[in-house]
């Protein structure tokens, strides 16, 4: 629905009579507030292990050429103990702390302090203050939507940087990439730590919260919706999209660097990961606005979940592929490196288009053309927290007629081409793509839950419609 229709609805507060089951959906929109033990283990599991499987990948490149089963072979066999795996890993740098806290004032600034001119001269960009999602509460928050200008500043600076003042190697990130990776989990607990206090003291909008009881359920999952500081800084925003996403492309170009640096060229398949990595990158952030209607925005709230994961997980684990290549430089067949292009940019054209159309039959309200045809829809009503009473259309024609995450498909054929770029030598590289299908059909059963919670019975003619999730005919 265009967010100036809802604007209009919270405003002339037009209580009507719910054709859905109020009590069900009331509160039950956004994350939970009751936690099944499943939840529960799952959240323990991760809060324990996710630092720890980062701190693995990273170190079994350092230490093993990216051989995930050599450490372990090594401490069954009494070769070697875990104090000296720890003793051989780089500590807490001054210059990588100096360094990453320039990064991430660097973006801090950029991100509060300059306006988006962007969109100003660039035809269809859509930039500058912006409006996102209607909020449980009934907020509708403003955004300024200037991630695309960041990314070209820092690019063009690191750019200009590598070919005229050489203040910095190019390869400044591979040299510091376990001391750095301190300094990301340093900001990263502190964020999370930071966003779990606010919540309970000091929140941006208190309707917006959620608390569990369980202290470790709401530290991971977060309890505010979008905490904010000041009117601007937004948490959700900003962690999301920046350091993580901007540092994606550099990170990369750092790998590439150090594989010139060491062996005089770079090969087809760091280009491959460079090229199809940067597009979807490029693409993050040439949508950034329609970013703002996606769940991580819309839905979820902000805590470690988010929070370390955005300063952690994202550069460390997404990057996979170019460090993998750096120890292992890989020169593709032709016929090879030409399926993996195909590969990613097919599913980045199905992720793109999905999205486009979902996005463009929304904003529209369903007033436009989708495959040449007027779209076909469900129409849906749900309801805020304050019994305030909305409608929602659910598309059922173009890719959304062929299964309900025709995108998440896309995005996962764009995945296994960054993997299949690596070669069949170590399965280090192909985490990446185990990790998304989890991620994402995770992801998909808990927005199908949380739809079936806001639509009621909407939802079940919806899914009756459409049967499929991920592939037509297949789950
Ligand atoms: P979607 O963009 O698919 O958004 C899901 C929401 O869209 C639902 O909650 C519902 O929201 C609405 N919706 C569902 N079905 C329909 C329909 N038929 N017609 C209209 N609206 C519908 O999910 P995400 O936000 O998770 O993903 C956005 C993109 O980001 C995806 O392409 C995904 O692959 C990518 N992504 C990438 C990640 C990564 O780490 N690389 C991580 C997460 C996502 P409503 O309540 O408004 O009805």
């Amino acid at each position: 629905m265009a967010t100036h229709q809802v604007k209009k609805l919270a405003e002339g507060r037009k209580h009507q009579n719910m054709q859905n089951d109020t009590k069900a959906s009331q509160g039950q929109w956004g994350r939970a507030w009751e936690v099944d033990w499943f939840s529960l283990a799952s959240v323990l599991f991760l809060l324990m292990f996710a630092p720890l499987i980062v701190y693995y990948f990273i170190m079994s490149c350092a230490q093993y050429q990216c051989s995930l089963t050599d450490p372990v072979l090594d401490l069954l066999m009494g070769n070697k103990h875990l104090s000296d795996i720890w003793n051989s890993t780089p500590m807490l740098t001054y210059k990588a702390a100096g360094i990453y806290s320039l990064w991430v004032t660097f973006q801090v600034v950029l991100y509060v302090f300059i306006p988006d001119f962007c969109h100003k001269f660039l035809p269809g960009y859509v930039g500058g203050v912006q409006e996102g999602a209607v909020t449980p509460a009934g907020v509708v928050n403003k955004y300024e939507i200037n991630g695309l200008q960041a990314w070209i500043i820092t690019h063009v600076l690191c750019f200009v940087n590598a070919s005229c003042f050489h203040f910095f190697s190019p390869t400044i990130i591979f040299d510091n990439w376990i001391p750095l990776l301190w300094c990301a989990n340093i900001l990263g607990y502190a964020v999370s730590t930071f966003a779990m206090i606010k919540g309970h003291f000091f929140p941006t909008n208190a309707k917006d919260c959620k608390f569990t009881g369980n202290f470790f359920y709401d530290y991971m999952m977060g309890i505010e919706f979008n905490p904010r500081i000041g009117k601007w800084f937004d948490f959700k925003l900003f962690f999301n999209g920046r350091p993580g996403i901007v540092a994606w492309t550099l990170i990369n170009l750092s790998f590439a660097a150090k594989q010139q640096e060491l062996y005089g060229e770079v090969t087809n398949s760091m280009v491959l990961v460079n090229v199809l990595q940067g597009i979807y990158v490029l693409d993050f952030f040439w949508n950034e606005a329609w970013y703002l209607k996606t769940i991580d925005i819309c839905h979820d709230h902000f805590g470690w979940y988010l929070g370390w994961g955005d300063c952690v997980w994202l550069p460390y684990l997404y990057t996979l592929q170019g460090l993998y290549l750096v120890y292992h430089p890989v020169q593709l067949h032709a016929a090879h490196a030409v399926g993996v292009l195909m590969l990613g940019l097919l599913g980045y054209y199905i992720f793109r288009m999905t999205n486009h159309q979902k996005d463009l039959f929304r904003r529209t309200n369903g007033k436009c053309r989708i495959w040449g045809k007027k779209p076909e829809y469900i129409e849906c009503s749900y309801m805020s927290v304050d019994g305030t009473k909305y409608y929602s259309k659910l598309m059922t024609s173009g890719f959304w007629g062929w299964a309900r995450h025709f995108n998440y498909t896309g995005d996962l054929m764009g995945s296994l081409a960054y993997c299949l770029a690596c070669g069949f030598e170590h399965v280090l590289p192909y985490f990446y793509i185990v990790y998304m299908t989890i991620l994402l059909t995770h992801r998909c059963l808990r927005d199908e839950h949380r739809c079936s919670s806001k639509y009621g019975k909407d939802w079940k003619r919806y899914t009756a419609a459409v049967p499929h999730r991920l592939l037509p005919g297949v789950f």
